[in-house]
């Protein structure tokens, strides 16, 4: 189960990273995504940006 799951997770990270080079799709930056493999659902979480930090806030 964990190979599959590495598997599910790691190309879903691969279509992000080609969506973001080539500029299809909407930007992503900001949000994190769950996966929950025993009910095969993803969650996505919008993280707004912290103010005080140098590196998000620059
Ligand atoms: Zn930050």
């Amino acid at each position: 189960m964990l190979g599959a799951l590495t598997a599910t997770v790691g190309g879903f990270a691969a279509l992000m990273a080609i969506r973001a080079t080539v500029g299809i799709g909407e930007d992503v930056a900001g949000s994190l995504f769950l996966f929950d493999g025993a009910a095969l659902d993803w969650r996505k979480i919008c993280l707004p940006k912290d103010p005080n930090c140098r590196t998000c806030s620059a």
